[in-house]
């Protein structure tokens, strides 16, 4: 059965100008044919979905994300210390917001008990609406180092386990903690890791045909991770100039977490009464406009991720235009790029024929005002229109 799209406007994301008055056609859940309406031929029998005050965009792809936790409610990893069950009806909700902003495939950061396997399960079952994700399972990291919940592995031979048993279990890639963060009070350049215990979690991955995912915000922690051959840093909030040569040079990606420290409701709301994690985000949020000011003028790769503000990934989009980055850049940044990033470049984030048809529809043009990017309209993911007024 075939599915007709029209809109006003549609942003492939593959870098092309904008198409006035585009179809797109869905057969299944794939994407089959792109083009402007004049000269795209629509069979009769098509079922027409007219979006003609629109722009169509590929569906969102937030590239680092956790699905239980909700920042504002501080605390992380106490969140990530209570039961299952808690955790667990936290981020059914949480992926249904994902979902509702557009937000169509994720990369989930670390979760205890294997809950993002589950729930995986679950969302391709069609039992809970919500994203596709990409998962690394439980985080692997120091007991004395930010992010410590219930899982700890400590030594060469401690995270080598943790890293075999997460891959056993179906991990996409694996994901450790290098730096202390935002909302700990942990140093954001401090490095808990040896370098033999990084190369381990690095070496393992390679085995397993991944690669590793480290939450590093700089100083000592970030260059250890670059040097020893870390694919993804996150965050990169204090990554000075040094460490941005690094990063090109080794062809890393950088990806860009700027609703959590920057939006009223997250670490601001949860955790301001510790002096010293409201300190922290105050001193951090001009640091990072500072150095993302710069990084954004070197060619470094970077994408975007919400970091759990789940539903807020237009924040994320406006805040990198205000530091500087072209329009078109940030939409490749929450599309193209972030599925680069996340190894699914191949089906989603661009709006191309032979793709996965996941598509958003959003009310206004980004390209002038970014804020449009929170006025999502419609939702498709693989060939399925979510009903975005359903709870
Ligand atoms: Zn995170």
């Amino acid at each position: 059965m075939l599915t007709a799209i029209r809109a006003q406007r549609l942003i492939d994301c593959t870098g092309a100008a904008p198409l006035e008055d585009a179809v797109v056609l869905v057969e299944g859940d794939r994407i089959v044919a792109v083009g402007p309406a004049d000269r795209l031929e629509v069979p009769s029998d098509a079922t027409a979905i007219d979006l003609s005050n629109q722009t169509l965009l590929p569906g969102f792809v937030d590239a680092h994300t956790h699905v239980s936790l909700i920042p504002g409610n501080g605390n992380q990893s106490g969140q990530k210390r209570q039961p299952f069950p808690n955790q667990l009806f936290r981020s059914i909700g949480n992926v249904r917001k994902m979902l509702r902003s557009g937000v169509t495939t994720a990369r989930v950061m670390g979760e205890e008990f294997f809950l993002d396997l589950e729930l995986r399960r679950a969302i391709e079952a069609g039992e809970v609406p919500g994203p596709r994700l990409i998962i690394t399972t439980r985080s692997i990291t120091a007991t004395n180092s930010h992010g410590a919940a219930l899982t700890y592995s400590d030594g060469v031979e401690g995270v080598r386990k943790t890293a075999r048993e997460n891959l056993k279990a179906g991990a996409d890639f694996l994901k450790l903690f290098a730096t202390g963060g935002m909302s700990s009070r942990i140093g954001l350049d401090r490095v808990c890791y040896s370098d033999a215990e990084i190369a381990t979690i690095v070496e393992e991955a390679d085995r397993g045909g991944t690669y590793v995912a480290a939450h590093a915000h700089g100083g000592m922690g970030m260059r250890k991770c670059l040097e020893l051959g870390v694919r993804t840093i996150e965050h990169a909030g204090v990554a000075d100039p040094e460490l941005i040569e690094l990063a090109i040079k080794k062809d890393a990606w950088l990806v860009g977490t700027f609703s959590i420290a920057f939006h009223p409701e997250g670490i601001e709301k949860g955790d301001f009464h510790d002096p010293v994690i409201r300190e922290k985000v105050l001193q951090g949020r001009e640091v990072k406009r500072e150095r993302w000011g710069y990084l954004l003028r070197t060619g470094v790769k970077w994408a975007l991720g919400t970091d759990s503000m789940h539903g807020l990934i237009s924040f994320d989009a406006a805040k990198v235009v205000e530091f500087g980055a072209k329009p078109m850049d940030a939409l490749l940044g929450m599309t193209r790029r972030a599925a680069e990033v996340c190894r699914v470049a191949d089906s989603v984030g661009t709006i191309e024929e032979g793709k996965l048809a996941d598509l958003v529809a959003v009310q206004g043009n980004p390209l002038e005002e970014m804020g449009a990017l929170a006025r999502v309209g419609f939702v498709m993911k693989g060939g399925r229109r979510y009903d975005l007024s359903a709870e």
